[in-house]
């Protein structure tokens, strides 16, 4: 993750991958040092190519002077030249999100807006909601790799949730937006330091099997029987009618008044 510092007059045009150069990079107040870190670029660029369309960087380095006026919290990623708010023209934010999770895999910092989602490569892993101008912390964003894997089991497994951990609210980003048109309501700008670890994703719920009830049925005969898997929901014992049949070998009727088959 070296962090290069580069000089807006002389590298602005210089390319820094297939489809990124240093001038993208550079702080909106001009100034003339770009810090940019190689890990960001190589993140930004794998975005870039799974989404196929360009990514418009809206705020990367931000010096600190700059940070300071646009109210971002001191330990703003953007400061170190770690952090780049980004958006995908047609490509929900949240989209962005699940990928960068995917490809960040418990480190860095992901955070999704309205409108853009921030990025930024630190070595812990941080996780935000700030869609509603609130920033809740969220425990990651889960979706692209579910839908590569589980797609299978139920046709909708990994719809794109991010689990909120509601009841606080924290800054995890240090993080401010840098334009006026999409100024945010921080209502604790306080930093957390060290990036919350997120916990496993829990398995999937599972509909509780009913328990299984032998169920023994007399023949005709009266004598020999024959035991079928009855189930127990709510105290009662079920028996499908048409196994019953089958048993018996002959038509079955409910009769619901005396409660008893015929
Ligand atoms: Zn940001």
């Amino acid at each position: 993750m070296p962090v290069k510092t580069y000089s807006l007059s002389v590298d602005g045009d210089k390319r820094l991958s297939k489809n990124f150069i240093v001038r993208e990079f550079a702080c909106n107040d001009g100034c003339e040092s770009v810090l940019i870190d190689d890990e960001l670029i190589r993140v930004l660029q794998e975005i870039r190519e799974h989404f196929g369309v360009a990514v418009r960087v809206n705020s990367a380095y931000r010096t600190p002077a700059h940070n300071a006026r646009i109210k971002g919290s001191p330990t703003s990623q953007h400061i170190h030249g770690t952090a780049a708010d980004i958006s995908l023209h047609g490509v929900p934010p949240l989209a962005v999100c699940q990928y960068a999770e995917f490809i960040l895999n418990n480190k860095g910092g992901v955070g999704v807006y309205r409108d853009f989602t921030h990025i930024d490569v630190r070595l812990s892993k941080s996780r935000w909601d700030e869609r509603s101008g609130i920033q809740v912390s969220v425990s990651g964003f889960p979706g692209y790799s579910e839908n590569k894997t589980a797609l299978s089991d139920n046709g909708q497994a990994g719809a794109g949730h991010a689990k909120v951990e509601t009841g606080h609210v924290t800054d995890g980003a240090g993080h401010a937006s840098d334009s006026s048109k999409s100024a945010r309501t921080q209502l604790t700008p306080q930093e957390t330091g060290p990036a919350r670890e997120a916990g496993q994703e829990p398995a999937p719920m599972e509909p509780m099997p009913a328990p299984k009830t032998p169920v023994i049925v007399y023949k005709p005969d009266g004598v020999s029987t024959v035991t079928l898997e009855g189930f127990n929901m709510q105290g009662s014992v079920y028996v499908q009618v048409r196994a019953l049949s089958e048993t018996l070998g002959h038509m079955v009727d409910w009769d619901g008044k005396q409660v008893t088959v015929k």
